[in-house]
């Protein structure tokens, strides 16, 4: 074996300089677990396509020496068109990289090793890695890995990638790699097509750096865009072009068959010729059938999708009933914080701080950070449907109804990942292939209800609706979100973006048992970001509305006036400290009562705490934000808002979640003094449950937060789409809204 120091060498680089290391393979051949077992970094894993969308780097050591390795996302072969493949193909052939480890699927060896030719073509120092090797023993494969390693030039490896099995040998096999001078094997791909591709080569410049000849010449024989185009911009390259022309027509002409099937089939011939060789035994032919036997049930056209939405449905009730527990929990330490941060200071005083403390921070992020118990549930019931492999059957059931829209189970993928966040559900658009279908996708996807709106949800729902009731509106929130993504799809497809469909193949992983490690890896690294999010932006602008709901304040008070008139009395009442709130009720009515019967005609009598929530309410109304909502008030009348509401729909521009926060901010700030009831009890008094389905209507649709808009704007290239979306999803937000409300107000249902 050669070691580090050595290999250096052998590559003529001095040691300081950075040894590169890239991880090429079909998609879900198991490259980003082994990357994270390599590297110790926690990258989403996931049983579908389209999770690694941009490659990732990160760095293990041998030898105390570091390397940087690259994650590249799954392509099937270098010659192919979707965004996603081609960052993956732009790396393999950029030459950056000393070694490409290429990370095939054991289990299905006859389509992963056509990549491991194309890379050998490359002239790259290769590495094979046969992943998934616990299952191809279990499926009863044996390989001669002797045969293999000479036969193909290069070392071989078997890992299993999600344990993190033969991780070391991986390693000895890239420092083996390093060491060889270069590439030193060669793919056969026929004696005929060898000719072919050898008179091109012998027309082209020398390569500057490896020696890619052969495959570029393979890429000019059968037409490729990119390498002619590059090719055309050298000069002196009008032969080798002329030469491929030349040589294009000779095979068709012999062989009767598209240059660029003959290419294809003699690929697969090599990778057959190979297997031939070293397939000591086959896996037995019912390796699958458990799977299969499985999917006759979950993948039935006929229960498929009823089963579907039921799992959904049992996720969310396990998202509600056992989260209830820990938030509870989580509630009674902020209003433990708030009471104890509150005797910090002196009984009645006023205090700017304390305001801040107590209505600003306690009640905008601690309102935002109750919720975390149920998102981390609901993360880990995507994530244990993800890894199981379920996740995508569920793709492939829709399939068949996204067609209907214009749409295929592709665009499924992305929007699934939009249930987490929308925008590494734009971000996974990129596995698309055609542009129109990658528009629609992305303009429809925020309708996905992400983990940002559930804390939304987990307010309003419990406030408006019966326990039994809870799931099936959470369920029906939901639905209702990807009917209408359905919808406006199809909209798009007959109209702005007509045009063909792109076919396509969907492949269904077979079912895998999770490992506890990775759910739990996803559901902390889904759950952390929303929490970072709650000490980060939140925080800001959890200041910001405390500021905008506490300033200009007023120092005359409208009862302050009526009290000196004459036309209320407030009264005064002097209770022992340890009273409890029950008590304290009883004693102030019967005070209350008896004062009215003695006060004259026409004077209103209030405590002392409804005079404090008077003037507190007046200097709301007063605020900045209490003015940016009355501006609002007109234009959401008819929805079933009140000004309060408005406030919270700006603040949700930022960040959906915001509007919880602002919520428990207006609330706190404007009934400072009163019992500080509970938020959802307050939002129950004050809107009907008409109103309040009105209201997540509206949140559910309308425009997504400031990042998905400005990712939009990135991933279209263009400002268009971007206010697109913005402005169309706001329109269809305020007409279901107000169609709901209106609606069911003339129904009786108010
Ligand atoms: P990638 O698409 O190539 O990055 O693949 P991932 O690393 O995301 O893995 C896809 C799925 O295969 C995940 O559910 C992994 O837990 C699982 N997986 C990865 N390596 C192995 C392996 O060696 N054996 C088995 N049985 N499962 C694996
Ligand atoms: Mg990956």
């Amino acid at each position: 074996m050669v070691s580090q120091q050595q290999a250096s060498k052998l590559l003529e680089r001095d040691d300081s300089e950075q040894i590169r290391v890239a991880f090429g393979g079909n998609p879900n051949a198991g490259k980003t677990s082994l990357f994270n077992a390599l590297t110790g970094a926690h990258q989403h894993v996931g049983n579908y396509p389209g999770v690694t969308v941009e490659k990732r780097t990160g760095t293990f050591s041998i030898d105390e020496e570091d390397i940087e390795l690259v994650d590249l996302p799954g392509t099937y072969s270098l010659r192919s068109f979707s965004p996603e493949e081609r960052i993956a193909q732009d790396e393999l052939l950029s030459g950056r990289h000393d070694v490409v480890v290429v990370v095939v699927d054991a289990t299905a060896l006859k389509r992963s090793l056509v990549l491991l030719a194309q890379v050998m073509q490359i002239g790259v120092r290769a590495v094979l890695c046969l992943n998934m090797s616990d299952e191809a023993e279990r499926a009863g494969q044996q390989l001669d890995l002797d045969q293999m390693r000479a036969l193909l030039g290069i070392p071989v490896v078997e890992t299993v990638g999600h344990k993190g099995t033969g991780v070391d040998e991986l390693k000895a096999a890239i420092v083996e790699a390093l060491g060889r001078p270069g590439a030193t094997h060669r793919v056969v791909l026929g004696e005929r097509l060898d000719r072919a591709i050898a008179s091109i080569v012998e027309h082209l410049e020398p390569g500057e750096r490896l020696d890619a000849r052969a495959w570029t010449a393979t890429q000019l024989l059968t037409g490729h865009e990119l390498v002619i185009a590059q090719l055309e911009q050298q000069e002196g390259s009008g032969a080798a072009l002329e030469e491929a022309a030349r040589q294009r027509a000779l095979l068709e002409a012999e062989t009767g068959l598209d240059v660029d099937l003959f290419v294809t089939e003699r690929f697969f011939g090599f990778v057959d010729g190979l297997l031939k060789e070293v397939m000591l035994r086959k896996a037995r032919a019912d390796s699958r059938a458990a799977s299969d036997r499985v999917d006759a049930l979950l993948a039935n056209r006929l229960i498929g999708l009823p089963i579907f939405a039921f799992v959904m449905y049992a996720v969310f009730w396990l998202t509600f009933t056992v989260g209830e527990l820990p938030m509870g929990w989580i509630e009674a330490g902020f209003g433990w914080l708030g009471a104890w941060v509150n005797s910090l200071w002196p009984a009645g005083a006023e205090s700017p701080l304390r305001s801040l403390i107590i209505d600003g921070l306690i009640g905008g992020v601690g309102g935002v950070i109750v919720f975390v118990p149920n998102i981390l549930l609901l993360f880990f019931g995507l994530a244990l449907l993800e890894d199981t492999g379920y996740m995508a059957r569920a793709a492939f059931l829709m399939d068949r109804l996204m067609h209907r829209f214009g749409l295929h189970g592709k665009s499924f993928l992305p929007m699934m990942t939009g249930f987490g966040c929308s925008i590494p559900g734009i971000m996974a658009t990129r596995t698309l292939e055609n542009d129109r279908d990658r528009l629609t996708t992305m303009l429809v996807l925020p309708l996905m209800s992400c983990g940002a709106r559930l804390p939304i949800w987990l307010l309003l729902v419990p406030a408006f609706f019966p326990a039994a009731w809870r799931a099936p509106a959470l369920w029906l929130i939901y639905a209702v979100g990807i009917m209408l993504a359905l919808l406006l799809a199809l909209l798009l497809r007959r109209t702005i973006l007509k045009g063909d469909e792109a076919p396509f193949v969907m492949e269904l992983p077979p079912y895998r048992v999770p490992t506890f490690r990775g759910l739990v890896t996803k559901m902390l690294e889904r759950g952390w970001l929303y929490l970072r999010k709650a000490g980060t932006i939140i925080l800001a602008l959890s200041i910001l509305m405390w500021a905008a709901t506490s300033y200009p304040k007023r120092d005359k008070h409208t009862i302050d006036e009526q009290a000196k008139a004459g036309t209320v009395q407030v009264l005064k009442i002097e209770l022992p400290d340890k009273t409890d709130a029950a008590q304290r009720a009883k004693l102030e009515g019967a005070a209350l009562a008896a004062a009215r019967a003695k006060a004259p005609a026409g004077v209103e009598v209030i405590t002392e705490g409804q005079a404090d929530g008077r003037r507190a309410s007046e200097d709301l109304r007063h605020s900045i934000a209490g003015r940016i909502g009355q501006v609002m008030v007109p234009v959401i009348t008819p929805l079933g808002y009140d000004w309060k509401i408005g406030v919270g729909l700006v603040g949700a521009l930022v960040a959906k979640e915001v509007f919880v926060a602002q919520m428990g901010i207006v609330y706190s700030i404007g009934e400072a003094s009163e019992e500080s009831p509970e938020l959802r009890s307050v939002l129950r008094r004050d809107y009907s449950p008409l109103a309040g389905f009105s209201l997540m209507m509206f949140l559910l649709i309308s425009a997504p937060c400031i990042a998905t808009i400005a990712l939009t704007r990135r991933e279209s290239g263009s400002w268009k789409w971007a206010a697109l979306q913005f402005g169309g999803l706001t329109v269809v937000a305020y007409l279901v809204a107000l169609i709901v409300f209106q609606v069911g107000s003339l129904l009786g249902l108010g």
